[in-house]
């Protein structure tokens, strides 16, 4: 019989949760360390593959999220990763090692982990958005714009990606609403003002839905405050932008504290509080103050150079580097 010590699959140096800009940025240096690496997630890219247009990233003036996408992940594998198109269900320690089981039960072992998994997308919570999801409810223009040419929908949200999101839609729908609890606008400027050349465009401002309306698909939505006379708007889609949250489950399963929005506490280098864990991107304290593909994939950069550092030093220790304090305030600046 084999002897179970024989049959374990090798262990990376590091194991990078999540394909987005952080992770694949981590996997760029850390293959530049050497450091054999795996980068595990289902959409190569991260958000950034699901987004209309970038333009405040540095070296690209205009690019689609999915060109840029593709650069990312196109560098990383030239670089030397290991791309694992899964999701990491669970996690836990065979000695030194990190053990991660992936959707499709693959195990992944390796001495240190980075957590990029990002956020998810906010939902509103009324009436009819979770049945219709898919039926006219959408969580991404990118995906699902074309769905609706020559229809009306309506985008809910007030930030940079549903200003993007909106102008994006204003190319394929009949007409589009851009609902908006608030009378200003947290987005750039400059893609409000592109929206606001669009003829196809109303703004409902200071209005919130509280329903989504239909039978087999969506017919419309009910407003909070009626709107030129009527309480709803004929609508066939709904896209729905209203910024994103982490997902705590695999913070929570490798033992790292989180604040109280559930972002990853991390320390400048970007430990967490779990030894050799690491986290960068969206999903982190760090990142809540302005969470963009620069300040990720920057993050991703400086834990990638951290966890270097520590696997070869055999004086290292975790707490020299750690979080920093819960109590500290965090002055977040949403940016989605
Ligand atoms: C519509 C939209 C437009 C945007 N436009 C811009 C812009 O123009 N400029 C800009 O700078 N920023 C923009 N952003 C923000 C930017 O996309 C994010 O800040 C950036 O992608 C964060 O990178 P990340 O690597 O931290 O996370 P993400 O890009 O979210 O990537 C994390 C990845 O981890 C994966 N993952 C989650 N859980 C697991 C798991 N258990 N196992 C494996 N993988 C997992 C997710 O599927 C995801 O693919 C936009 C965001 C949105 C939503």
């Amino acid at each position: 019989m084999a002897d179970a010590k024989q049959t374990k699959p090798r262990a990376y140096d590091l194991a990078i949760i999540g394909a987005g800009p952080a992770g694949l940025a981590a996997s760029v240096y850390a293959s530049r360390y050497k450091l054999s690496n795996v980068v595990i997630g289902p959409e190569l890219g991260g958000y950034v593959s699901t987004t209309h247009l970038v333009e405040d990233y540095l070296g690209f003036e205009t690019i689609t999220g999915m060109d840029l996408a593709n650069k990312f992940s196109e560098h990383a594998k030239k670089f030397g990763a290991e791309l694992v198109q899964e999701q990491v269900s669970s996690t836990s320690r065979d000695g030194d090692d990190w053990v991660l089981k992936t959707w499709t039960d693959k195990e992944i072992r390796a001495r240190a982990a980075l957590l990029a998994v990002g956020t998810k997308h906010n939902k509103i919570g009324v009436p009819g958005e979770d049945k219709f999801e898919g039926r006219g409810v959408s969580y991404c223009v990118t995906c699902d714009a074309a769905f609706f040419k020559g229809k009306p929908v309506v985008i809910v949200g007030g930030g940079d990606s549903a200003l993007k999101g909106a102008l994006h839609l204003t190319e394929f729908a009949s007409h589009l609403y851009v609902v908006h609890r608030r009378k200003d606008f947290r987005a750039e400027p400059t893609w409000v003002d592109r929206v606001k050349e669009k003829k196809n465009v109303t703004f409902v401002l200071e209005n919130e839905l509280v329903e989504v309306q239909g039978e087999q698909k969506v017919t419309g939505v009910k407003l909070k405050r009626p709107f030129e006379g009527k309480d709803t708007l004929e609508v066939d889609g709904v896209f729905i932008e209203i910024g994103s949250t982490p997902d705590p489950t695999l913070s929570k399963a490798f033992g790292a504290d989180m604040d109280d929005g559930q972002f990853v506490l991390v320390g400048d280098t970007q430990r967490t509080t779990a030894e050799r864990v690491w986290a960068a991107g969206d999903n982190t304290t760090n990142s809540a103050m302005f969470r963009q593909i620069g300040t990720a994939s920057a993050e991703g950069s400086v834990a990638a150079g951290d966890i270097y550092e520590y696997l070869n030093d055999p004086k290292a220790r975790w707490s020299d580097r750690g979080p920093v304090s819960e109590t500290a305030p965090v002055q977040r600046i949403v940016t989605d």
